[in-house]
């Protein structure tokens, strides 16, 4: 929809309210797989069904899967012997694989694909005895179980600023690898860092950033340069919710915040603001973004200008534990994870 314009003259009327919509925002493929498993292990196994850590970083996402049936636990030692669990999208160690495996759990694992294509790196660049510098945000889920693949070649590296301090074995043998959710400018200055120390570091493979981190950077960093306020929807532990503040920040947004819902949205944010861009992390369902349209229409700003920066259709297929329906036949919804309106 274009902005408002003069009927008279047809030019832009200065000082008209809008939202600035970023496209692609919310969900991406890993995080679709993940829930669909969830729902899908309900359906087929019936509640409870154990959920090891948040399956995705959304509060809403996971209170709707709670009244569904799940039981979301912090480790496996939590689930009753023998009981299904599913890992998270942000994937698991081996030592929590083993940890179910003790106590014959039945798991599903949601990692997403994108996840274990990083953990698959760890373990070659320490089978080769690479030092991995892990760029990451200690204590999150994912970096833990990257790290967890390699612990004994792996050193985290939480920001440009420790790039500058932190001690390797052997300066000739080191990769960096990094967490699927950064700012990608933020880490590519870690990088930068790391290599006017260690001029021979390697690069992964490819990007561990993952296309649905990137594009959605991209998208805010466009709507940002022209919005007065703009509005994250997503959870305080999103970390890619969390980099789409900072992101806007930098591009030019007067302010920036992140909600969960559209109600914590504060009225003076909105003081004297004509252009409020709107976007979303990317374990965020379209629903929340709606209802913050839906509020902000009715403080007037009705318009709605789409800026799309990217399309976006990767669909992943389930977890392999949920591929075969009960007879056996692979199962039609099984065939890959639904890009949901
Ligand atoms: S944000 Fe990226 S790595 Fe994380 S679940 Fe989505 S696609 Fe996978």
């Amino acid at each position: 929809m274009p902005g408002v314009r003069n009927r008279l003259n047809d030019t832009p009327v200065i000082g008209a309210k809008k939202v600035l919509l970023a496209a692609p925002r919310g969900y991406c493929a890993g995080v679709d797989r993940a829930v669909v498993a969830v729902e899908k292990a309900l359906e087929r196994y019936g509640a409870p069904v154990y959920v090891r850590k948040q399956i995705v970083h959304n509060i809403h996402v996971v209170a709707t899967l709670e009244k569904a049936g799940a039981i979301f636990v912090d480790e496996v030692d939590e689930v009753p012997h023998g009981s299904h669990v599913v890992f998270s999208a942000h994937g698991v160690s081996p030592a929590v694989v083993q940890g179910a495996a003790d106590r014959q759990l039945q798991a599903i694992d949601a990692t997403c694909p994108l996840v274990t294509k990083v953990h698959r790196e760890a373990v070659r660049f320490a089978r080769d005895d690479f030092e991995i510098l892990l760029i990451g945000h200690e204590g999150h889920e994912e970096v833990e179980g990257t790290a967890g693949e390699a612990p004994e070649h792996t050193t985290l590296v939480g920001s440009p600023e420790e790039a500058d301090t932190i001690q390797v074995r052997n300066p000739d043998k080191v990769v960096w690898l990094s967490q699927t959710t950064l700012s990608v400018d933020e880490t590519m200055e870690t990088v930068r860092r790391l290599r006017a120390r260690f001029p021979n570091l390697q690069d992964p493979p490819s990007d561990d950033i993952c296309y649905a981190t990137q594009n959605r950077q991209v998208a805010i960093k466009k709507v940002a340069k022209d919005s007065d306020l703009v509005i994250v929807v997503g959870s305080a532990n999103s970390s890619n919710s969390v980099r789409l503040v900072e992101v806007a920040l930098e591009y030019g947004a007067k302010a920036a915040y992140r909600v969960d819902y559209a109600h914590e949205v504060k009225q003076e944010w909105l003081d004297g603001v004509n252009t409020v861009g709107v976007t979303s992390g990317a374990s965020v369902p379209e629903v929340l973004v709606q209802e913050l349209l839906d509020d902000l229409a009715g403080a007037g700003y009705g318009d709605i200008e789409t800026v799309q920066t990217a399309e976006e259709d990767l669909i992943f297929s389930l977890p392999k534990e949920l591929r075969q329906g009960p007879t056996g036949n692979t199962d039609a919804r099984a065939i890959g994870g639904r890009t949901r309106p």
